[in-house]
């Protein structure tokens, strides 16, 4: 499944019918999609995933949080902000001055959130750049009074005949401490994999410490060592706070009335996988041994089973048969 023709295949066999339906539609028509999960949810994955499947020049991702951080460098670049600040001119309606806005963003400390009106106007902004483009949106609505703009958000936008969906991602807060914690970056070409569940083709061995480590297998990166991020071996932890706002946020937007909605799973309790999946879709474990006669890593794979948020045994499902899923419920949802 870490290939990308036996992805095709995989696809093909599991949704075969649906691919064809979304195609066609693809053609003249598009949609836009707002991604509800908790942080390391796996939304990006989704997204590009989905796109691998239907096509990329026929749908984009973007996350607010990328989109925020390029407003932050297009503050520094003479030129290009001045095009910002004439784009907001145009397009922000909000409580707050426009000069209090510029402040803002000059000044912004990281941490501060910017307000829900900016937010809007910056998000026309990206949707206006995908014309054609059916468009996953990755981090909005990111508050309540966001979940209330967003209803009505295409009107907006110019997009008023173009159906807009919610995807809810439920994914064990389990499996996200997990991805966290064995989180590995590499340095130079920024790749992110993990050492437990998602490893590189190279592991390697340090003697001294004792430890397992990934080598990244980009060609242009030369076995860099990759490395974990600080603070990610606590896991869940720090942002334990932010993980319970996102499920009560899901919880509310589950409620809605009026826009179509679509439920992605992560996971399903271990007794029922027989019955609902295939082996080779459930996230295995990685586990390393070290040959030190042939001096090599053996690398050895198991099921994976963690507890979902009820304590339920589960296993975790890999990234393309939730896209699998998510590409079913498109089809009933559009009415294709
Ligand atoms: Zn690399």
């Amino acid at each position: 499944m870490s290939d990308p023709r036996e992805r095709k295949a995989y696809f093909n066999l599991k949704a075969g019918p649906e691919i064809k339906k979304i195609k066609k539609y693809l053609e003249n028509n598009t949609f836009i999609a707002y991604f509800l999960g908790k942080k390391n949810s796996g939304k990006g994955t989704y997204a590009k995933m989905f796109a691998e499947v239907l096509g990329e020049d026929k749908i984009d991702h973007f996350s607010i949080g990328d989109m925020i951080r390029s407003v932050d460098e297009e503050i520094k670049n003479g030129q290009k902000k001045k095009e910002l600040i004439s784009f907001l001119q145009k397009n922000y309606r909000g409580w707050l001055p426009f000069e209090q806005i510029l402040k803002f963003l000059e000044s912004r400390n990281v941490k501060v959130l910017l307000p829900t009106e900016l937010i809007l106007a910056l998000v026309k902004r990206e949707i206006s750049r995908r014309k054609k483009k059916s468009i996953f949106i990755d981090g909005f609505p990111r508050d309540l009074d966001q979940i209330s703009y967003s209803l009505f958000f295409r009107d907006l936008i110019g997009y008023r005949d173009d159906p807009d969906i919610f995807v809810l991602i439920d994914v064990p807060d389990a499996v996200i401490d997990e991805r966290i914690k064995w989180r590995r970056v590499c340095p130079l070409c920024q790749t992110s994999r993990n050492l437990k569940l998602l490893p590189t083709s190279k592991v390697a061995y340090d003697k001294n410490k004792k430890e397992f480590y990934l080598l990244c297998d980009n060609a242009t990166c030369k076995d860099a060592k990759m490395l974990a991020k600080e603070g990610d071996s606590l896991g869940i932890k720090p942002i334990k706070e932010r993980l319970e706002k996102d499920e009560k946020l899901i919880e509310q937007a589950f409620s809605l009335y009026g826009i179509p909605k679509i439920l992605l799973r992560n996971s399903l309790p271990q007794k029922l996988a027989k019955e609902y999946v295939d082996d080779y879709e459930i996230t295995p474990e990685y586990v390393f041994k070290w040959d030190d006669k042939k001096k090599k890593v053996k690398i050895l794979e198991k099921p994976w089973v963690v507890l979902d948020n009820a304590g339920e045994k589960s296993v975790s499902l890999l990234a393309a048969p939730v896209v699998v899923s998510l590409i079913k419920q498109i089809v009933k949802v559009l009415q294709l």
